[in-house]
């Protein structure tokens, strides 16, 4: 079986990469810097002591071989990301990585040669922190690179562009990535839950049937900036105070439908003057259900208010849309197999939807997908004190390995 020691000292050795001085702080591993290609530097030497032969591909993303008795079957690709939040923590994504890297070495140790050539990948930028892009890597995999990409700017006003080129990569190049239909026979990514069903079913483990695909907005409303003294309240535009009224609407609207989650997590004003009257706002919007048709009325229903907050009080609007995944459903062949491999570990486990988005949701789109929960302590995640124990962590890569072998046997 898959060496629960070993997974919990690489995980805790990756976790030390990019973390804070005062701990509470948590790691930040983002996208291109010193602190990301240190952590690649780190994967590349799990994989090839996992006997993996390692290549990146043009966007970057890390790719751990193993041969197949039959390498023109198509591929079992194993994955996730190692790149963070700002101030995240040490299991999002690096235990997907991780339990793919120990079920490689796991096949190696015990000597199983599988049909199907196996991949373990980082992939690049999952959590689009530095850009306010995401999963950069498996859009460029996938052929759904978002069509501004490129042009994102950091907080530094560095564009995404700039940084790949910056760090060898030629941004012209990122389709290079691409893999056709039909070469990956299965797409399996383990990774934590970042919610509390399985803390609250006593489970370690889940087996995820849909992803709920996030879509997001940025909405810049323009009024008149003025003295806050001398501008009497009926003469003015304030946007600022159109947003606040906005994003309760938006509260509201989620609340109202049973999956739908609306958050807004970043706002801007400028001019930003105690005494003046904000003349632009800017926020973002993140929208998520596991079903698009409610995304879509919880869509159609904030927009409505939006016109209408806007067109009363007299202000511009530019919404634009950032970046849009459609929610999916993992592959129930993969569903069943993974349900058959907790059986016969005699692994307690429950079907779950993830409300969260991951690489897989860009992996669907060309092959079939299948994704292992691991219980998240208090459902916490994205910041410092996200855990997961060293049980729950062995589970998910045990289920994984048993999984591999099932889809091995099972797609020919
Ligand atoms: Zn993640």
């Amino acid at each position: 079986m898959v060496n629960k020691e070993r997974l919990w000292d690489q995980l805790m050795e990756l976790g030390k990469i990019g973390e804070n001085t005062d701990k509470k702080k948590g790691l930040t591993r983002l996208v291109f810097t010193p602190e990301e290609d240190i952590a690649k530097k780190l994967i590349k030497e799990y994989m090839v002591d996992a006997g993996l032969t390692v290549m990146e591909d043009a966007a970057g993303n890390l790719i751990g071989k193993r041969i197949g008795k039959n390498p023109d079957l198509p591929v079992i690709m194993l994955g996730s990301h190692i790149d963070t939040v700002f101030r995240g923590g040490k299991f999002d994504g690096a235990l997907g990585v991780l339990s793919a890297i120990e079920v490689a070495r796991t096949l190696n140790e015990r000597d199983v040669a599988l049909d199907h050539t196996l991949e373990v990948v980082a992939f690049t930028d999952e959590e689009g922190a530095r850009f306010s892009t995401g999963m950069l890597g498996s859009q460029a995999m996938t052929g759904n690179l978002d069509e501004d990409i490129l042009e994102r700017k950091d907080e530094q006003g560095i564009t995404l562009k700039e940084a790949l080129a910056d760090a060898g990569y030629d941004p012209d190049k990122l389709t290079d990535a691409e893999r056709a239909k039909g070469s990956i026979a299965a797409y399996l990514e383990v990774h934590i839950e970042q919610g509390k069903v399985l803390e609250k079913n006593g489970l370690s483990v889940g087996v995820v049937t849909g992803i709920a695909g996030p879509r997001w907005f940025r909405i810049t409303l323009r009024g008149e900036s003025g003295h806050a003294g001398s501008t009497p309240m009926i003469l003015r535009k304030d946007p600022l105070a159109a947003a606040a009224e906005i994003i309760t609407h938006i509260e509201d609207i989620a609340r109202k439908q049973k999956n739908t989650v609306a958050t807004v997590g970043q706002f801007s004003v400028e001019p930003g003057g105690i005494n003046i009257i904000p003349e632009e706002v800017s926020f973002s919007l993140d929208l998520r259900d596991e079903d698009l048709e409610n995304r879509n009325l919880a869509e159609t229903a904030i927009k409505e208010k939006i016109a209408a907050i806007t067109d009363k009080r007299e202000l511009d609007l530019n919404l634009q849309l950032l970046h849009n995944l459609d929610p999916v459903k993992c592959d129930p062949v993969l569903v069943k197999l993974a349900i058959e491999a907790s059986k016969k570990l005699e692994l307690p486990t429950t079907k779950m939807v993830s409300g969260a988005g991951h690489d897989s949701l860009n992996l669907s789109g060309i092959a079939p997908i299948g994704m292992i929960f691991v219980r998240s302590q208090k459902g916490l995640s994205h910041r410092p004190d996200e855990w997961s124990t060293q049980e729950d962590c062995f589970d998910g890569a045990r289920l994984l390995y048993q999984t591999v072998l099932n889809v091995d046997r099972e797609l020919r």
